[in-house]
């Protein structure tokens, strides 16, 4: 059976055509059953002295293997989904859960690990060699390993039970979200709203085979009633019901309430840090990221909360003001969306569908491709003949100096049965294999841009433009680095709040009259982004970023002091109370229960970690801030941001790494400057 599965083949690209799922399981469980019997072998004659010939590439190989056969399959369950896929997928992630969970607690493997990071055999390995011990030896202790076994128990119960209500927090949520709709039969009420928003609430209600249009708490939904409807008590409602999902108010009072669930959240948590040896949650967050203590993550959010306050304040007053030439006087949480919209429109007449026609796919995807050949010294070339998965992916190859270094597939165009949004994410990891060969680097990046319409080329939103320019910045990270070793090449390794610098980073070249030179092109007429077009846009860039900038200082901070539990005492609510008085221009209605929806922090991976959405922006952006001070296209310093950076991964850590391109430590002003918020605020 196993010799005619495709996923236990050894090929260089997947055969992605010939995978079905029936051969998932037994492919994932044939992998992890030879993974066991290679670490017991492994383990049971250890030798007098380990080193990372004889530990890690060996386990390194075993890493491999198992990608192999996973990778094309989680990349096909979110691309090509189907039920039997899902179902094949669903059934292998406990099995590689509990695969996990054992090699962490391993304490044969934890005492070789150990031995590697001592004496002699430690002084021997290179720099990245020795990151990649020292983060394993953490990791370890931060899975309990090195607790007595009462301990070791107790953490075990902690973190199942953590996982329970993690997802039972999403659970509800999601009951919570779909528990509630509105039906509309009089057109009037949805007046306001366009086409397409009409389209999917008038979908929504044939699916429910109702006539007229439904409302619901879908995002989408709820997102274009805030924005676009004129009905004022309807967005009222609408929004009351959002703002209390899964609360003990609102309209569905009591019903999946995740109030308790938070409660219990919170106290596991610190009952693990406590476990661990941590003084609490937060600082458990912090024993793997970039940011060195609390202090510093809270004096970081404060400053950029002082900072943008009085930008807010102007931006919540122009605001109001507008909202009461239109005849509102009394401007309330669920009227924001819709006159800042109406604002927006008025100020910059300008529209996502009016720059399209000047950003034809390849046209975009050429002038990227040319700004990092300029910036990074590598060519790209597209490949035609290759196993797909579907017939809009495509594969490019990057070549230095005539050699191929690395291949990334690319699935631009959304589809049923694709999962939304964009992401990168590594196929295959850059190696230096035992037998001296390099194993090159291979990425996917996918996105959801709307595909080509009749016989005109696929036509790009700015926004869109954006988004790809972020997924490219991740997948340079992954193709251009020189790390010999998979378990810090590429993103691997890298922490949490600075994997963002170099997505984030490359957002900047979609807002440089150099970049979008390169980048636009009309395509009918070929003719470039025109100059007023140009100016609309750049004016409406950082359109009320003063009241977005809080909102995210609002976030990061509730999320932060909540898990510091500096005054234990404190609920949930009056944590977030404490933090909205201390930075909120416009605190919502005391009926709000946003927490009680925070999936992020308490379903997600967020947990005492929303803050690093802007720590990496305050350095992607200080980065960029040395091309516009040599030039934006400037060789040498795109080759010291390669040098230092991109190909570096998580081989040493990343404030070296930012001093190493910089010169000096992040300053925070680069991103303000961006965002519009510096000098008076008037
Ligand atoms: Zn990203």
């Amino acid at each position: 059976m196993t010799s005619s599965n495709p996923l236990l083949q050894s090929y260089d690209l997947p055969p992605f055509s010939s995978i079905r799922a029936e051969h998932v399981k037994p492919a994932i469980e044939q992998v992890l059953a030879d993974s066991r019997a290679a670490l017991a072998q492994l383990l049971d004659n250890p030798p007098t002295q380990w080193t990372w010939a004889n530990l890690i590439e060996p386990l390194d190989d075993m890493g491999e293997k198992l990608g192999r056969a996973w990778s094309p399959v989680s990349h096909l369950n979110a691309v090509l989904n189907s039920a039997d896929l899902r179902d094949a997928y669903n059934s292998c992630l406990p099995l590689l859960s509990e695969f996990s969970t054992e090699m962490g607690q391993n304490q044969k493997l934890f005492a070789a690990y150990q031995q590697l990071s001592e004496g002699e055999a430690f002084a021997q390995l290179d720099q990245a060699q020795q990151t990649i011990i020292e983060h394993a030896l953490r990791d370890f202790r931060l899975s309990g390993i090195a607790l007595p076994a009462e301990q070791q128990k107790r953490y075990g119960e902690l973190q199942m039970r953590l996982s329970e209500l993690q997802s039972k927090f999403s659970n509800q949520l999601m009951d919570a979200t779909q528990a509630w709709t509105k039906h509309i039969t009089d057109a009037a009420q949805l007046d306001g709203l366009p086409d397409s928003a009409l389209a999917q609430a008038k979908q929504a209600a044939e699916a429910k085979e109702l006539d007229g249009w439904l409302i619901t708490l879908e995002f989408p939904s709820y997102y274009a009633v805030m924005t676009y409807a004129r009905d004022r008590a309807l967005r009222e409602e609408l929004y009351t019901a959002y703002c209390t999902r899964a609360s003990e108010v609102g309209p569905q009072a009591g019903e999946n309430d995740n109030g308790p669930l938070i409660t219990e959240i919170l106290t596991l948590r610190q009952e693990l840090a406590e476990l661990l040896g941590f003084a609490n949650y937060a600082e458990l967050s912090l024993a793997t990221k970039m940011a060195e203590s609390t202090d510093q993550v809270v004096s970081f959010l404060r400053d950029l909360g002082t900072r943008s306050k009085n930008f807010a304040g102007q931006d919540l007053a122009a605001l109001r003001e507008f909202a009461a030439q239109q005849g509102c006087n009394d401007l309330q949480s669920w009227d924001v969306g819709f006159y800042s919209e109406q604002l927006q429109q008025h100020r910059y007449a300008v529209s996502q569908e009016e720059l399209k026609p000047y950003f034809p796919v390849n046209t975009v995807l050429t002038g990227m491709f040319s700004v990092v050949e300029r910036l990074y010294g590598i060519q790209l070339r597209e490949v035609s003949e290759f196993d797909r998965w579907h017939k809009d992916a495509r594969l490019f190859e990057v070549m230095e100096q005539g050699e191929v270094i690395g291949q990334f597939f690319l699935d631009l165009y959304a589809r049923s049965n694709k999962r939304g949004g964009a992401w990168m994410d590594g196929c295959r990891d850059r190696r230096l294999l035992p037998s001296g060969e390099v194993q090159r680097p291979i990425a996917y990046l996918v996105c959801n841009f709307t595909p080509a319409i009749g016989d005109k080329p696929a036509l790009l939103t700015h926004d869109e433009v954006t988004t790809l320019f972020h997924e490219f910045g991740h997948g340079l990270h992954h193709l251009l680095t020189r790390v010999d070793y998979p378990s810090a090449s590429g993103i691997n390794g890298v922490a949490w709040d600075a994997v963002e610098l170099p997505s984030q980073f490359m957002e900047n070249w979609c807002w440089e009259p150099e970049g979008l030179a390169l980048i636009s092109g009309h395509y009918e007429s070929g003719e470039p982004l025109p100059q007023d077009l140009l100016d609309k846009m750049l004016a409406a860039r950082n359109f009320q970023s003063g009241m977005g900038m809080l909102r995210q200082v609002e976030l990061s901070l509730f999320d932060f002091l909540l898990h510091l539990r500096e005054t234990p005492d404190q609920t949930v609510q009056q944590v977030l109370d404490q933090v909205r008085a201390e930075v909120s221009v416009f605190p919502p209605p005391a009926f709000n229960r946003f927490q009680n929806g925070f999936g992020h922090i308490f379903a997600g991976g967020y947990a005492a970690g929303y803050y690093s959405y802007k720590w990496a922006e305050v350095l992607s952006a200080d980065a960029f801030s040395r091309f516009e001070e040599e030039g934006v296209l400037n060789t040498d310093t795109g080759k010291a941001f390669r040098d230092n950076i991109l190909a570096r991964g998580g081989s040493r850590e990343p404030m070296e790494l930012f001093v190493a391109f910089r010169g000096r430590e992040p300053s925070i002003d680069a991103l303000l400057r961006h965002s519009g918020l510096t000098g008076e605020a008037a």
